[in-house]
């Protein structure tokens, strides 16, 4: 190619480069400038002078001469992509552009510009970007799962979608591990993050498996979020006829929960309640929804967990009234409305006093006296039992101190006194029961502290606790024995010296010889660990014979007395006269 057309077609080059070129000197003088750098630059010089290349990147780019003054070789690099924000109107909105400045120094007279316009690929950046952090921000890191604001979003458009076709209905299902916090405890944060993988793994299986369900042809979309700690919620399409499957699902869902979790060389045993809402009976808004999934989570949770219950509004009346019952005990506690109640253990071979069992009451102001069975279990979950077992222990220990110098021989020889779950969870239990066996001036050998068997058979934690308890030098017994989850089989695991047959067992026990049976193992098995037996709840007088001939050492129940205020109890004990035959039995029945 002659030498004029090299030069023409460069200067072509330079006339239609879709990018803009521009030479200056030192200064910033503008020499060459193509097309493309008027265009892109015309913004900045609104008089629509482009005589110095500094002067019109000042406002933008204010250090550049600076930067240009102070390279000092050719070939130095002034600047490299250097984003200049430029603010352009176009005739109806503001359209700020973003342009790229490279700048070399050429040789010791010129620069060399490079302007390009990157707002294009800068705004691809920025979407993916966001589409990246939308989609974390909706994601629970730990399992993978949907979170909180992403299924409140899906609540929300399947509300949407209710509006516009009332035929539609859905199911918002609420999963919460039961008494997850000992796995964090007792195994370690690293076990318990796994085993919340695994929850997550198990709940999207049984979903897929409900969507391919023949009961539910209909099941169009479905999520499940993690919504914190171990708190789970599925969202559900249900058809009209569904409420079976949504029943049905639950179900699966529990006893999937339920299964043996492996993690590392171990196996963890846990289970968890459900709850469930369909919009057919809740059709708030999204949180109200999950609230009252929660609700009816909960209340699975109280009726022993692992397992389900739906939804009602009768939940919400017994929620506020549970709350006024929380609120009530806090001040019942401060202004000494409790009191205890005592009921006498008999013993079954010589109809001796062998012990009193300590029981609370609330002389509530307006409902009068109001028993443990409806507020225990708030107590449990608000914490307040630690304070309120605390009191009822000391109370009993002073009792029974107060007893045997009133009635000596005729004082009972232990008093029993009922620990539940959450005190025994507080590792300040055994400094409390000590202090109020120093603070009464009890013998620790007069106490038995009673745990129910579902809680002594929980795990290792709870056990090393328990015989914490028992080195104190009191004795334990297992309350309710046969209503819980351990068997007699396991009865030699727990560090017990008592087993209370449970009332359940007793009151059908004169016409069933399956519960005369059942009683005659549980006391032979215990009797074969070193334990002793109470039967708890006796009526009647024939109840009374038949445990005796089985064996059974010890009965407590309304044939005896009923529980009575202390000076009531006095009173019963210093009259106390052996009321029944004796019966002496070589071989239980
Ligand atoms: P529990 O420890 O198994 O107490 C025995 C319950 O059976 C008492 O009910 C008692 O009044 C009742 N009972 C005794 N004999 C008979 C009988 O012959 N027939 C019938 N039908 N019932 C009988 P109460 O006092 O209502 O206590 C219920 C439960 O509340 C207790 O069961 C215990 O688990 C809990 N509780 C009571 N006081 C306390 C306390 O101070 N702390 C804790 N943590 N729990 C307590
Ligand atoms: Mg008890
Ligand atoms: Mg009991």
């Amino acid at each position: 190619m002659a030498e004029g057309a090299a030069d023409e077609a460069l200067l072509q080059f330079l006339y239609r480069a879709p990018v803009g070129l521009i030479q200056t000197t030192l200064d910033g003088t503008v020499v060459l400038i193509n097309p493309m750098s008027a265009q892109l630059l015309l913004p900045l010089a609104p008089d629509g002078n482009l005589d110095n290349l500094f002067d019109v990147l000042q406002a933008v780019a204010p250090g550049l001469r600076d930067l240009a003054n102070a390279s000092a070789s050719p070939g130095d690099l002034i600047c490299d992509a250097l984003a200049l924000r430029i603010p352009r109107k176009n005739r109806f909105r503001d359209e700020p552009h973003t342009l790229a400045l490279h700048m070399t120094r050429l040789d010791d007279t010129t620069l060399m510009a490079c302007v390009s316009d990157i707002t294009a690929s800068e705004q691809r950046e920025y979407d993916r970007l966001e589409a990246r952090l939308h989609g974390e921000k909706r994601t629970d890191p730990l399992t993978l799962l949907a979170n909180r604001t992403a299924m409140l979003e899906h609540i929300e458009r399947a509300l949407g979608r209710l509006q516009d076709d009332p035929g539609y209905q859905f199911v918002v299902v609420l999963v919460n591990a039961d008494r997850f916090e000992r796995i964090n405890v007792t195994l370690g944060q690293s076990a318990g993050d796994e085993v919340l993988r695994l929850m997550g793994h198990r709940i999207t299986a049984a979903m897929a498996q409900r969507s391919q369900s023949p009961e539910s042809p209909g099941a169009l979309t479905a999520m499940a979020a993690r919504l914190s700690g171990d708190e789970f919620a599925i969202c559900v399409d249900a058809s009209e006829r569904d409420s079976a499957a949504a029943d049905d699902f639950a179900h699966r869902l529990v006893s999937a929960l339920q299964k043996p979790y492996v993690i590392g060389d171990g196996t963890v045993h846990l289970a968890a309640s459900v709850g469930l809402v369909s919009s057919a009976t809740s059709s708030q808004d999204a949180g109200g929804m999950l609230e009252h999934a929660s609700l009816a989570m909960r209340e699975a949770k109280r009726l022993g967990g692992a397992r389900h219950a739906v939804f009602e509004p009768g939940l919400l009346q017994q929620a506020r009234q549970r709350g006024d019952l929380e609120i009530g005990l806090r001040s019942a506690l401060a202004e000494g409305q409790l009191f205890t109640v005592y009921q006498p253990i008999v013993d079954l071979l010589d109809g001796s006093v062998a012990g009193m069992e300590a029981l609370v009451r609330w002389r509530h102001p307006e409902r009068g006296v109001v028993m443990p069975s409806e507020f225990i279990d708030v107590a449990e979950a608000t914490g307040l039992i630690c304070d309120l077992g605390a009191w009822v222990l000391s109370e009993a220990c002073r009792q029974l101190v107060a007893w045997q110098s009133l009635l000596g021989d005729r004082a009972p020889r232990t008093i029993s006194v009922n620990l539940s779950r959450a005190q025994l969870a507080d590792s300040k239990v055994v400094g409390r029961v000590s202090q109020a066996l120093t603070a009464a001036g009890l013998r620790p050998a007069c106490l038995q502290l009673e745990v129910t068997e579902s809680l002594a058979a929980q795990d290792e934690h709870v056990r090393a606790r328990l015989s914490d308890l028992k080195e104190l030098g009191l004795a334990l017994s297992l309350d309710d024995f046969g209503t819980g989850y351990s068997s007699l089989a396991s009865l030699h695991e727990l560090p017990v010296d008592v087993v209370k047959i449970d009332r359940s067992f007793v009151s059908p026990m004169e016409t069933s010889a399956h519960h005369r049976v059942l009683i005659a193992a549980v006391v032979g098995v215990a009797r074969s660990l070193g334990m002793r037996t109470v039967a708890e709840g006796i009526e009647t007088e024939g109840q009374a014979t038949l445990l005796t001939a089985l064996g059974c050492n010890k009965g407590q129940g309304y044939f005896y007395s009923r529980p009575l205020p202390a000076e009531g109890a006095t009173a019963w004990l210093a009259s106390y006269e052996s009321p029944f035959v004796v019966l002496k039995v070589k071989e239980p029945l």
